[in-house]
């Protein structure tokens, strides 16, 4: 099965890859950057004011690539529109896909990006699974580097406060046939955000969903890619409407666990053996693959407390263990949050009751989804030192 499943990749990734290899056009190339500054600042908003995704900075990254030419010199430009003919293949086949990553600020001042390789190379794993060109993912994070420079008063200081960034590829062809695009834009917008909980936790309660599928093996829930996000989108409105904030996406015959809301899905609990156990979904495809998730599992593994496995489970044997008591802590993983505890799961009509944390009863995380986040905190504002703590010079 795992040759299999490469060997398939291999083929369907071979296309694009060509497309990039070719030496007859131009790659990606920071040092052709050109900067055009804005003549009209914008106010900044306070961070108490901040809504997440509502406001954007002074300036934008774009770059344009051209199937016979490869990619133009890449700009630092004022945000504006963009200008897009109607027929542009964005519009119609979801030629689109993008990345979530944010910009922080240290004590000293200092601009930091936390692991922004992983975000490259799964943006340009994104690209070819939609037939967009690759690009090379050092170039743009240098552009990213200057374009920080340029828009620093718009990363926010204090800690869980950050600048969003947006980078997005789209498909620009002007054509209804349905062909890879021969052209396309990239471009990367910034966001200054506040923490998601900024009075502390709020647990949510989660539809357990299985009418509707968000992913399915050798589908293409392993790529953040927009055509993935806008079916998900009226299921996500249904739970709300019933009360829960997010769907747990469920997966195939036994209701296996995938994915919460867009975030991946963690499990803190005592498993069919009595061991203490983290376990998340592997990537087999159907999940994506979160930077968030990876550093989770990776910190976890170095505390060597308690077994930390990638694994199926299902809802069944998550309801045994919820009335056996052996749940211990549920969360969601992402870059926007870190992490949302969960409190309540509804699964064919009962709600399960998810413990947070058992010393503290006004509690709304429990103490090992509140480390996790502290320690990714504390990695991210450059408090410990860490490699995937990355300061922009
Ligand atoms: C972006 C995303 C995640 C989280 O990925 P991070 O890299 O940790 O931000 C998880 N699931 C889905 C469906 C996503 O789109």
């Amino acid at each position: 099965m795992p040759f299999l499943r490469a060997r398939f990749l291999g083929q369907r990734l071979a296309q694009p890859a060509k497309r990039w290899n070719s030496t007859a056009t131009a790659g990606l190339k920071a040092d052709l950057l050109r900067v055009t500054k804005t003549e009209n600042p914008k106010a900044l908003v306070a961070n108490k004011d901040l809504i997440f995704g509502r406001t954007f900075s002074d300036h934008m990254i774009t770059a344009e690539w051209a199937e016979n030419k490869g990619w133009d010199a890449p700009e630092v430009r004022p945000y504006d529109k963009i200008c897009l003919d109607p027929s542009a293949v964005v519009f119609h086949y979801a030629s689109e896909c993008f990345e979530g990553m944010k910009a922080y600020k240290d004590k000293q001042g200092k601009i930091r990006l936390f692991r922004p390789d992983m975000n490259m190379a799964r943006m340009n794993r994104s690209t070819a699974r939609i037939a967009l060109p690759q690009f090379d993912g050092d170039e743009l994070l240098k552009v990213i580097g200057e374009y920080l420079k340029i828009d620093k008063r718009w990363i926010p200081e204090g800690r869980g406060y950050s600048l969003y960034l947006r980078p997005t590829m789209i498909g620009t062809q002007e054509s209804l046939g349905v062909a890879a695009s021969n052209r396309a834009m990239l471009f990367v917008i910034g966001s200054p955000v506040g923490p998601y909980y900024p009075t502390g936790f709020s647990a949510v309660s989660l539809k357990a969903t299985n009418e509707y599928v968000r992913a399915w093996p050798r589908g293409t829930g392993d790529s953040k890619i927009g055509g993935n996000y806008a079916p998900g989108l009226l299921p996500q409105l249904l739970a709300s409407k019933q009360g829960y904030q997010q769907n747990l996406w469920l997966f195939g015959e036994n209701d296996q666990l995938t994915e919460v809301g867009a975030m991946n899905l963690f499990v803190l609990w005592k498993n069919e053996q009595g061991e203490t156990e983290l376990a998340t979904p592997p990537l087999d495809g159907s999940i994506l693959p979160g930077v968030t998730r990876d550093s989770i599992l990776s910190l976890a593994r170095s505390w060597g407390e308690f077994k930390v496995t990638e694994r199926y489970m299902n809802m069944p044997q998550l309801r045994d263990a919820v009335r056996e008591k052996r749940v211990l802590e549920v969360f969601g993983a992402g870059t926007a949050c870190i992490v949302t505890p969960v409190k309540t799961i509804e699964y064919n009509g009962e709600d399960l009751h998810i413990p947070l944390d058992p010393s503290d009863p006004t509690a709304q995380a429990g103490p090992i989804t509140k480390r996790v986040n502290d320690t990714m905190m504390d990695i991210q504002y450059g408090e410990i030192e860490h490699p995937w703590s990355v300061v922009v010079n």
